[in-house]
Order: C-alpha cells, then structure tokens, then sequence
C-alpha cells in the first residue's frame, strides 16, 4: 500500500490515473477506522475504478476545548483495514502541507452551519468544508463519500460543492452500527464500560420516536420531550442538544413533516456521541433500522 504525504504527490498520482481514464472515489476520513468508514469505502470501489482513503485528523474543526489532541490514531492498524479492502493508496497529508505557514482562506456555508452541531461547535464546519474543499482540490475525484451520522456535515458539504460548482457528486451512505444499534464511531473508543452500555439509549430512543410518529404523534416538541427523558434517565448521560428539523434546511419545525432530521448529541463523560433519524418523504424512517 502507498501512503502519500505530501500534496504534489497525490495530484501526480492522480494525474497518471486519469490519464489513463480512470475514474476516482474519495473517502475523507481522520482515522481510527472502523466498519462504518469501510461501507463507504466498499461502496466507492463498487462505482469507481480507484478508490482513494485519506487520514488526517484535521486540526481547525475542532474547538479549543475539544478532543484534537487525544482524538485516537493508529495508522498501522487502519492501514491493515484498507488493504483488507483493496485500498491500495491512502493520503495522510502533514498539517504543514494542508496548512502552511500564511494561509488564512475559508470556505464557510453559514446557514447549514448555524443549528445543530454547528451551533454548539463554533467553527467546527466552517474547518469541515476548507479542508473538504482542500481534499477535493488535491485528489479531484468523481465521486465523493459521506456516512449519514454526521449528517448535517453531509448537507454542508453537498452546498459547498454545488454552490462552488465542483464537479463531483457527493454520496451519503447509511449510518453502520454495532450488534446493539450504538452508531460506530472512532469516538466509541473513548466510553467506559458503563458508558458504553448506556449510550445504546441514543439508537433506542430515536427509534422508539420513530414508533410514536408513525402512530401518529406530529408534535416536534412531544418528540423531543420524550428523547430527553429517555436520555435523562441515565446517569452518565449529558444532553448536548435534541433537535427536530427540516431534512432539507435543518431549520426547526413544529410539527413532524415528511422530511424531517431528529438529530442529538450527548455527552457520555467527555465523550460526545451523535446519532440522528430521518423521516423521509413516503413516511419512512431510514436508520436507526
Ligand atoms: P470521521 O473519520 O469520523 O471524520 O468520518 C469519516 C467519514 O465516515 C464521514 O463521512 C462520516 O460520516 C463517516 N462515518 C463515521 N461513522 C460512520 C458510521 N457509523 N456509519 C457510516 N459512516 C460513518
């Protein structure tokens, strides 16, 4: 497996494969992989003819009081989980070489960014889509992957890149989870036992609101009630935020509508977990299954 570093040999990597006409996929991720990471990974060598992973916990999404620096990293071990899957190349940039000393441009998407994540990470996805944007600079692909569970990071992204006019299309894949419905994420890593044992009530409570709407219940705030007091009763858990929105303009809403985003996010300890349900347009719910 190839692990490129430096900005100048990706684009020549690159360059050499769409000489050849080859198309290319591209999953952004900051490591410390797991099956989710991988179902993107599988489903872009599914589209494309080279599949592109890069690793860079990237610095400017996270907040001064966040987990930068403890943020899990084993290189070695997501190197294995690539080449299981095929992955034959992986762009593990330097910070100095996505940030060089004097660069001071941004890309912000100001409305997708304000509620939600984005209203208590200030900062937080206006970092997501510069280095995004870099990514996409650097590595040109076809087609680019995202999982659902950052949802909102989706949404952002997909803006930027029409309102930029890229030239890709952007791919958002469901949410993968463990055996008990806990959405995967590098983060899990960080749970004590009890923590873990009782983060499951995120996945539970989205899906035990998904019953109560489709027996009926429309109101947004009855819903949010209910998640809360789910959350509420365990002892290491801390609500961040339970929101009810719009799928499209992740703008609040009163009452349930086709489209509808049940996002939250919920301190277990220092760890903060999200997970989300949509309720799509014929009234189904996709993830949590
Ligand atoms: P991260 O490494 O956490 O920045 O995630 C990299 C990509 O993997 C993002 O597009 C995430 O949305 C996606 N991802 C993270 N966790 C999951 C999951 N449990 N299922 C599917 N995709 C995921």
């Amino acid at each position: 497996m190839e692990v490129i570093k430096r900005v100048s040999q990706m684009r020549e990597f690159i360059r050499d494969r769409k000489a050849r006409g080859r198309t290319i996929g591209f999953v952004p991720t900051m490591g410390y992989l797991h099956a989710g990471h991988l179902s993107l990974v599988r489903r872009a060598f599914r589209d494309c003819d080279e599949v592109v992973v890069s690793i860079f916990v990237n610095p400017t999404q996270f907040g001064p009081r966040e987990d930068f620096g403890r943020y899990p990293r084993d290189i070695e071990r997501d190197k294995r989980m690539l080449a299981a899957c095929g992955v034959r190349v992986v762009f593990c940039p330097l910070p100095r070489e996505m940030y060089p000393e004097g660069c001071g441009t941004y890309v912000d998407v100001p409305r997708l960014s304000r509620g939600l994540c984005g209203g208590l990470r200030p900062g937080h996805f206006q970092g997501v889509a510069t280095v995004v944007a870099k990514l996409f600079n650097i590595i040109s692909p076809d087609i680019a992957y995202f999982g659902q569970k950052d949802f909102q990071q989706a949404c952002v992204i997909r803006r930027m890149v029409k309102d930029l006019n890229m030239p890709l299309r952007i791919k958002a894949l469901p949410t993968v989870r463990e055996p008990d419905g806990l959405a995967m994420s590098s983060r899990n890593s960080y749970l004590s036992r009890q923590q873990r044992s009782q983060a499951v009530v995120l996945c539970q409570s989205l899906k035990q609101a998904k019953g109560l709407i489709k027996n009926g219940e429309k109101s947004a705030a009855k819903i949010i009630r209910f998640i809360r007091g789910r959350i509420g009763r365990m002892s290491q858990a801390r609500i961040d935020y339970v929101s009810v929105v719009n799928a499209q303009t992740l703008g609040s809403i009163k009452q349930i509508e086709k489209n509808t985003l049940i996002a939250l996010a919920v301190y277990f300890g220092d760890t903060r977990l999200i997970d989300n349900v949509i309720i799509t347009r014929d009234g189904h719910c996709v993830c949590p299954r």
